[in-house]
């Protein structure tokens, strides 16, 4: 089996073309990895028969201007991922207006004669973090973002977890921090992770108080950190990432978060599993907001490595 990790290596010497879809922009990313960016432009997330025709006409003058290697999109999901399902490569339940059974890669890749590879934002975060951030070397890892949502991506052995669809493990149950009686915001699960610990749901523990102005101190953070290391502890416990990258808009703007969830997670496994650098299990991820954007060059890589076998 060939290293997922291995340098690139592009037989025609075109670059590798990448779209990262967000709730809120889309990324289109032209190049070979973080130092090696020639084009990256932003379109904002309307409706999807606006938003991706207007992704398809950047990737359609790059096409003209010498052509890209192989395609990656990287989406918010939910979506399909089972090329056997007649829906493989739209959108699923999502609540963003009109993106429901969005054709994402039948509109982007369809254009194009190139491997083309789809993932999630999050599964294809992972795959950059490995390869050029700080899951380096690894072949078991996770990618966590706090912020609109809880998303992970989950890579076993090099490639990211499949089954009934992608993991989604910002879903899990998880026990309640004792005395946290605040609702949930997940329409679907009342003590899942996400409902608990993202953005929104830091909204609703400040109660009208912006997250920014709120100290290290505050007891908001308690049922936070207690929330997302006994996530972290699951996944210790399934799949056993050798590292856990944990980044988003609430842990960047808590930086003291980081240190206390790892200690949580070593307290919650209370010595069970040993891990492999136990002060340093959940850190930072290390090519920050590029994480999303390069997670679809390392997708369009991983389409061009697959195609050579
Ligand atoms: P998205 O998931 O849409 O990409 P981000 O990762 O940027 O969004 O995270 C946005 C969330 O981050 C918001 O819900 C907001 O509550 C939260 N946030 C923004 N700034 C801070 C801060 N200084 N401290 C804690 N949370 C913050
Ligand atoms: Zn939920």
């Amino acid at each position: 089996m060939p290293d997922p990790f291995a340098d690139i290596a592009i037989p025609s010497g075109r670059p590798l073309a990448g779209v990262e879809l967000g709730g809120t922009k889309c990324v289109c990313i032209l190049g070979t990895g973080p130092d090696a960016i020639s084009d990256q432009r932003v379109v904002p997330t309307t409706r999807p028969e606006e938003t991706l025709p207007a992704i398809l006409a950047i990737l359609r003058e790059w096409d003209e201007q010498g052509g890209f290697a192989a395609l990656g999109i990287a989406s918010f999901g939910p979506v399909d991922l089972n090329p056997q399902s007649p829906r493989y490569g739209h959108m699923l339940a999502t609540p963003k207006p009109g993106w429901p059974d969005a054709d994402i890669v039948g509109t982007l890749a369809g254009a194009f004669d190139v491997p083309a590879a789809f993932d999630t934002d999050v599964n294809g975060a992972a795959m950059a973090e490995m390869r050029w951030g700080s899951g380096r070397g690894l072949h078991d890892f996770a990618y966590v973002t706090v912020g609109t949502g809880v998303g992970v991506g989950l890579i076993v052995h090099g490639a990211p977890t499949r089954g009934i669809g992608h993991s989604e493990i910002g879903h899990i149950r998880v026990p309640r921090y004792p005395g946290d009686d605040v609702a949930s915001t997940c329409p679907y699960h009342p003590d899942c992770v996400e409902g608990r610990a993202s953005g929104p749901a830091l909204g609703r523990r400040l109660n009208g108080r912006a997250p920014a102005d709120v100290g290290p101190d505050d007891p908001v953070w308690a049922p936070i950190v207690d929330t997302l290391a006994n996530m972290a502890h699951a996944l210790v416990c399934t799949t056993g990432p050798m590292r856990i990258a944990m980044g988003g808009g609430v842990l960047s703007g808590q930086p003291h978060l980081m240190s206390r969830i790892n200690a949580a997670l070593l307290d919650s496994l209370n010595g069970y599993m040993p891990l492999p650098d136990p002060g340093h299990y959940v850190v930072a991820p290390a090519l920050g907001g590029q994480a999303g954007p390069l997670g679809a060059i390392a997708l369009a890589a991983s389409a061009l490595t697959q195609a050579m076998v």
